[in-house]
């Protein structure tokens, strides 16, 4: 059965195949949407799809895709407890990073996929995605591993994958924030999450 979450995001899915909103539009090979669960709790945005991703369709499916796939399964979570996406849907030609009015352009897209899915947790995969949702002047290296609330969802950045490739002393602060997302992801599936901001409301 298709779930109402599911229609949504196809209907969107459709319309962003002839998106030229920015730039990237005219370069793509593929739109790269997202995948995994709609009716998942939890959603991992990275910056933008790579060489593979734009060629294949999907996110997160070249080198450092395959490296996240692995730290996500180490941590113990399922393939249906998460969804997976890209602050922009379209490759920035020699994966560079994607520049802030293309970001702007393709944010209502974010915006719509993740009130589709109503997920309790964000992960933002590295510095793009962290500033372009937290804060423009955020540095990763401070900020990731803490969490911050923004309306109904707890926010978690860390380090992008492709950074852990680079070097790999990286591997254990992100395999420590994939600790705490496991542990507050299970806590809010059995019920028994306090919620650590009550206190600053
Ligand atoms: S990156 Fe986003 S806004 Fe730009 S063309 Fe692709 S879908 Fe449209």
């Amino acid at each position: 059965m298709i779930t109402h979450r599911r229609q949504h995001l196809i209907k969107l899915e459709e319309k962003l195949q002839t998106c030229e909103n920015c730039p990237l539009g005219k370069t793509r090979n593929n739109l790269v949407f997202g995948r995994g669960s709609e009716e998942s709790d939890l959603v991992f945005i990275g910056e933008g799809p790579g060489e593979q991703e734009d060629l294949q369709g999907a996110p997160f499916v070249g080198k450092a895709g395959q490296l996240l796939d692995k730290i996500i399964d180490a941590a113990g979570f399922k393939d249906d407890d998460y969804y997976i996406c890209n602050i922009v849907k379209c490759r920035p030609p020699g994966n560079r990073v994607p520049a802030p009015e293309e970001v702007q352009a393709c944010m209502p897209f974010l915006r719509h996929q993740i009130a589709s899915i109503q997920p309790k947790i964000l992960v933002l995969l590295g510095a793009s995605a962290a500033k372009a949702i937290i804060d423009p002047k955020l540095a990763i290296t401070k900020a990731r591993g803490k969490w911050v609330k923004m309306g109904n969802f707890l926010v978690m950045p860390t380090f992008h994958p492709a950074a852990l490739l680079r070097d790999p002393q990286k591997k254990i602060p992100v395999w420590q924030d994939f600790q705490e997302i496991k542990r507050v992801f299970d806590e809010m599936k059995d019920g028994i999450y306090e919620d650590i901001f009550n206190d600053e409301q």
